[in-house]
């Protein structure tokens, strides 16, 4: 295992986590050799901060506004940018050289260690515009210098979509032309809910999914489930993709079998 190089992800209240441990609990069972963290705020309870703390090697508590001076003045500039400014405390875990960040409403389907042989910042074209990356799943390179340059460019330009994404993309702005080895292929960032206009390629590419990203209003958590069956209930249109429908039923198999007998 390299102690020096970590996955990590964010969760701000007691909902997310449920995202950030099937998450954690996927990559357990896909032999992650890179340390587990995961980063939250004080709205988080503390039992699940135990609950957190079974399936992640560390658990972090961030807080936007007692940490350094110059976040709290970003954060009083700019309020709308709460979680965003959040998730870029990342930066700050200068004791791993190298992390990937995995959204907590992302579901590892492998093996993906390759992803430190990437620098930063390495992350997927975003499914709307793929000229922009998707902010869910991105290689970085911790750094209280970058940390401060971020805050900077947050409190200077806010962010285009008022969140993470769109700051990122500004700030790491050659990303679509500079380096082709800084695209991540799709597979590491597969948003399940998007209705793709290309379907072929989804048929013939989708099931190589290694990632997959339940980005959008609607998260695997807020599904039903029946765990005789084995499968999510289908809502309203019914007609939902049969990949789509396998990720859900994967992300609650995990919840069911290894989250939910932490719980008790
Ligand atoms: N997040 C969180 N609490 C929130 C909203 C977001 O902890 O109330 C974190 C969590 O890690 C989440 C990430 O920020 O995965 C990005 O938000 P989300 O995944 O909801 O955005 P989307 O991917 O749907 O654009
Ligand atoms: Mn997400």
């Amino acid at each position: 295992p390299v102690s020096d190089q970590a996955f990590v992800t964010l969760a701000t209240n007691d909902v997310y986590c449920q995202g950030a441990l099937v998450l954690g609990q996927s990559l357990r069972e896909h032999r992650a050799t890179r340390r587990l963290v995961v980063l939250v705020t004080p709205q988080v309870s503390n039992p699940l901060r135990v609950i957190l703390s079974r399936v992640f090697d560390e658990v972090i508590e961030v807080n936007l506004i007692d940490s350094a001076d110059y976040v709290h003045l970003a954060f009083l500039k700019r309020p709308d940018l709460g979680i965003t400014l959040t998730k870029l405390h990342c930066w700050t875990l200068t004791r791993y050289s190298k992390c990937v960040f995995l959204d907590a409403d992302t579901l590892v389907l492998s093996n993906i260690d390759e992803l430190f042989d990437r620098r930063e910042f390495s992350a997927a074209p975003d499914p709307g515009w793929p000229d922009c990356f998707n902010s869910g799943v991105f290689v970085f390179q911790p750094s209280l210098e970058t940390h401060s340059l971020l805050l900077q460019h947050a409190t200077d330009h806010g962010s285009f979509d008022g969140a993470d994404q769109g700051l990122l993309n500004s700030f790491f702005s050659n990303w679509s032309t500079a380096d082709i080895q800084k695209h991540l292929p799709f597979i590491y960032n597969l948003s399940s809910n998007t209705t793709y206009t290309y379907s072929p390629a989804f048929k013939q590419f989708g099931s190589s999914a290694k990632v997959v990203h339940f980005l959008g209003s609607s998260k695997p958590w807020n599904c039903k489930y029946n765990p005789q069956t084995g499968s999510v209930l289908e809502e309203g249109s019914g007609r939902a993709d049969q990949h789509q429908t396998s990720f859900l039923n994967q992300w609650w198999g995990i919840y069911h079998r290894s989250i939910l007998p932490l719980c008790e």
